[in-house]
């Protein structure tokens, strides 16, 4: 049960998934949520390191779509500068934007990962639709709303009880 909460691999930043790594973990595909994991949560722009990740990955053929719980306006935007497919209201935690982006973009599910930076929104979606789940440590957790900042002590806890359980991760043991 505990499991849905379980990322299956801890990160401090998105540009840690270099195409070797993605390859190595045999990942074809990523779902990237937006908010403080691609940008600071008020800035229209994603951070330059990250921008430059995205390129990095784009022209390695690695495909990606954007799966966020933002309005269609703002996300889109967001989407339209980085040159990536999106999905607004996605609804995380639970699955239902998340299988609509695997139908819509004909990604196969075992090489797909969904990277995010809440536990109690992006892991749980992946989780319940049975793909691999990557959690980065949020951008900008001082912009945070109010209701995501409510999540974050109970997010620890998982988070520890996660690394005494799977102190090196748990890639490869996803389906146990
Ligand atoms: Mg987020």
């Amino acid at each position: 049960m505990w499991n849905v909460f379980y990322p299956h691999f801890l990160i401090n930043n998105v540009a840690e998934l270099t195409p070797e790594r993605l390859r190595e973990l045999d990942v074809e595909n990523l779902l990237l949520d937006v908010d403080c994991t691609l940008k600071q949560y008020e800035n229209q722009e994603p951070e330059p390191e990250i921008r430059e990740w995205l390129k990095k990955i784009k022209s390695a053929g690695f495909k990606f779509c954007l799966l966020s719980n933002g309005v269609g306006k703002r996300i889109g935007k967001f989407a339209e500068l980085i040159g990536a497919p999106y999905i607004a209201k996605a609804c995380k935690p639970f699955p239902k934007g998340c299988r609509r982006a695997i139908a819509e973009f004909h990604f196969d599910p075992a090489k797909t990962v969904l990277v995010g930076d809440q536990i109690f929104a992006d892991i749980m979606a992946g989780r319940l639709v049975g793909i691999r789940t990557i959690l980065t440590k949020p951008i900008s957790p001082e912009q945070e709303h109010w209701f995501t900042r409510i999540k974050r002590p109970f997010e620890k806890i998982v988070l520890r009880s996660f690394k005494q359980r799977f102190p090196d991760g748990i890639w490869l043991a996803s389906e146990e």
